[in-house]
């Protein structure tokens, strides 16, 4: 339903957090985030309101100038927080979250399950993670560490498989300043700052930040630094323009 990404200098949790709160007005059942630190993934999430995700994150907090943050309306398995975003691959150490439907999950699922996958929810989501993070591994040599660009391919790869509509952002733990987005059939907008950017699914949460944005197309892939962004069209290199929102959202 919503996604917020946030990849700077500045606490993420709090950025993504005001942001989800900012895309209350769509509608969901569940919220979560995972921010990235020198220890590794951080992942909250539950089932209820952005309030009850802060709650959670007061109690337990987040540290990290990258990261991803997610309002779930099910679709493919029962609000819950097992099913709640943020969802992570086989490795544990690739992280997404998704709007949209990926209308053969089951397939999918089912190869993955056959080639030794397991999955801890219901959600066509994990299916997407999973097979993002099966084509990594097939790139990536046993004990070495991937790079953007084979993540960027992996992606692509993988939306060539899937079928249906998706929205994704996605952080890898061994990547600390780089924050992956995609899209078919779902909207996602990148948001330009400075020392900064945003990945949204609307422009409500990059508002705040900065009025310079780039309306992805489908079939893009964008790879966001805290001071760059690349985009590519599928596999190829491409440009966007880059728009200035006149209007305010306060
Ligand atoms: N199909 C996914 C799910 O049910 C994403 C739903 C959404 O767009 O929030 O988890």
């Amino acid at each position: 339903c919503g996604i917020v990404g946030y990849v700077g200098r500045r606490e993420a949790a709090t950025i993504l957090l005001d942001g989800l709160k900012r895309l209350e007005y769509r509608g969901y059942d569940s919220a979560g985030i995972c921010t990235l630190d020198g220890s590794g993934l951080q992942l909250r999430k539950c089932v209820g309101r952005v309030d009850a995700l802060i709650a959670a994150v007061r109690a337990r907090p987040l540290q990290g100038t990258l990261g991803i943050s997610h309002t779930r309306w099910a679709t493919h398995g029962l609000p819950s927080d097992a099913n709640a975003h943020p969802h992570l691959d086989q490795s544990g150490r690739l992280v997404i979250v998704h709007n949209g439907i990926i209308e053969n999950y089951a397939d999918l699922r089912r190869q993955l399950v056959e080639s030794g996958h397991q999955f801890q929810s219901q959600t066509d989501t994990e299916v997407l993670a999973h097979l993002i993070g099966r084509h990594l591994d097939e790139q990536v040599p046993r004990g070495q560490r991937p790079t953007a660009e084979q993540v960027v391919a992996a992606v692509h790869q993988a939306t060539r498989e899937a079928e249906g509509t998706y929205a994704i952002a996605l952080l890898h733990a061994d990547l600390p300043d780089c924050l992956v987005g995609a899209r078919r059939g779902s909207p996602l907008v990148l948001g330009l700052g400075r020392g900064e950017n945003f990945l949204a699914s609307d422009v409500s949460p990059i508002l705040p930040h900065t009025r310079r944005v780039i309306y992805l197309h489908d079939g893009d892939i964008v790879l966001l630094r805290s001071d760059s962004y690349r985009l590519w069209a599928g596999d190829q290199p491409v440009e966007r323009p880059v728009d200035t929102v006149q209007w305010s959202a306060e």
